[in-house]
């Protein structure tokens, strides 16, 4: 008999507004206020299943479980206002241009549910498939562009290495010159990556599980975890305790600490992640351009501001303060890439706290306490893996057996030695 009581809610969305151009203009003239987005709801003493974390990990997951599984008898518990994690502070690049062919399939998955995700959520998410260049400036980086090209082609993902005067011909301002000091080989180019807007992409999810009964609670930590006989039994929250046979560890940077109170040690380490954005200026600059050696990427938002990223903050910590050291090194790297921005100013920098794991792969699935799964590991590359995640990880809820999507991706591959090395593809230069 299952645990979990069904609502059998399927695929149809029930929001108690549907947003469109009609209900726009109608609210336009009556002047009727638009219902909130999700609700807050009394915090129950138990529920069948509690997701810690109100980040696009854990919304997605609460989302499918009520979606796919009519399972939405569900809290998703959030220290502090959904998104603001690393959910709403990422540079939002979505692609699937990676190199284990374990990765490639599972992000593939993800870029496929994010082309849909506006329609299925009712919510504008504004997903920009402007493509992706990563670029090579030496032999090394030039053979795993290559290398990563034939797997994405394997597995039916649209990438391949370009030359430095096709580089050009997409990005006009880039010096492709042989006087650069890391002069430009090439580029592994992936069509269908690009950005989204990572702040709807968690509410539209948020709206879409609160509208299937989910309950969100913003402003309620998760302090303790309770586990009797080697099964969860709940959580002790600052609100009170919470009994659920199912708890979901979806908190990303403070994922090892929650897993501890579950006694369950994590090879994961938290670091901090910078990026920066600058003032607006006219469209000049449509594919994301990542450079592994200079440690920087850029890309140019629907707004007009260029927003850049780089690698992390060499030290563990879970401090969200930005760095001159930082803004000093991006800047100087990003004008080795397009000299004339040289005069464009900075608007703001911030932080964000990234998970990491030894083989910049997640770890998801089951643990050795019943009832007890994680959804962590996502480091500097988790939020293009958000609707992926969320619906492995309501599969496992609701059937109580690893999806084949994540089985590369437990846990147990670190003691049995089974590493999924993405470490040359996901993310800028380590
Ligand atoms: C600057 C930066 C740039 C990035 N760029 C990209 C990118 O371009 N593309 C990409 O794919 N990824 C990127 N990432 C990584 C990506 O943002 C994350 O991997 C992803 O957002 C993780 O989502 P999440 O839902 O698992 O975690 P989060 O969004 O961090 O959510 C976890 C939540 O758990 C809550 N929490 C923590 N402890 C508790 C507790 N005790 N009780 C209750 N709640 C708790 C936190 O408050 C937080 O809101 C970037 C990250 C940063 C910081």
């Amino acid at each position: 008999m299952s645990i979990f009581n069904r609502n059998g809610s399927g695929n149809g969305y029930r929001p108690s507004v549907r947003y469109s151009a009609l209900s726009l203009l109608r609210r336009g003239l009556s002047g009727e206020e638009w219902p909130r987005v999700w609700r807050s709801r009394e915090l129950k003493s138990s529920y069948d299943v509690v997701i810690v974390g109100g980040g696009v990990h854990g919304l997605a997951t609460a989302y499918y479980l009520a979606v796919n599984h009519g399972i939405t008898n569900v809290a998703v518990l959030e220290k502090g206002y959904i998104g603001g994690g690393a959910s709403g502070r990422n540079t939002a690049i979505i692609r699937s241009n990676y190199l284990t062919p374990e990765g490639v399939r599972f992000y593939d998955r993800s870029v496929k549910l994010y082309e849909n995700l506006a329609a299925d959520l009712n919510f504008n998410v504004m997903f920009s498939q402007r493509g992706h260049l990563t670029l090579a400036h030496n032999d090394g980086a030039l053979r795993t562009s290559r290398w990563r090209a034939e797997v994405n082609k394997l597995e039916g993902v649209d990438s391949e290495v370009i030359g430095p005067e096709e580089i050009k011909g997409l990005v006009p301002f880039m010096d492709v010159s042989e006087h650069a000091r890391y002069p430009i080989l090439g580029a592994l180019y992936h069509p269908p990556g690009g950005i989204i807007r990572h702040d709807a992409v968690v509410w539209g999810y948020a709206r879409g599980a609160d509208a299937h009964g989910v309950h969100i609670h913003q402003n309620t930590e998760v302090q303790g975890v309770d586990v009797e006989d080697g099964r969860v039994r709940g959580v002790r929250t600052n609100r009170g305790d919470i009994a659920a046979p199912v708890v979901v560890n979806c908190t990303a940077g403070w994922s090892s600490l929650i897993s501890e109170m579950a006694g369950v040690r994590m090879p994961i380490s938290t670091f901090p992640l910078q990026a920066a954005v600058t003032e607006r200026v006219k469209p000049f600059l449509h594919p994301v351009v990542v450079s592994g050696t200079l440690h920087v990427y850029v890309s140019q938002t629907d707004r007009g501001e260029l927003v850049f990223g780089a690698s992390v903050d060499p030290f563990t910590s879970y401090s969200t303060r930005g760095s001159l050291e930082f803004i000093e090194g991006l800047a100087g790297h990003v004008l080795e890439l397009m000299p004339s921005l040289a005069n464009l100013r900075l608007l703001r920098q911030w932080a964000g706290l990234c998970d990491m794991t030894p083989d910049f792969a997640p770890i998801m699935g089951i643990t050795p306490v019943d009832g007890f799964h994680v959804d962590v590991g996502w480091g500097t590359y988790g939020f293009k893996a958000g609707p992926v995640a969320g619906e492995a990880m309501a599969d496992l809820v609701a059937s109580g057996k690893t999806p084949e999507i994540i089985a590369a991706f437990d846990l147990a591959r670190f003691p049995e030695g089974r590493f999924v090395g993405e470490k040359g593809a996901a993310s800028v230069g380590h």
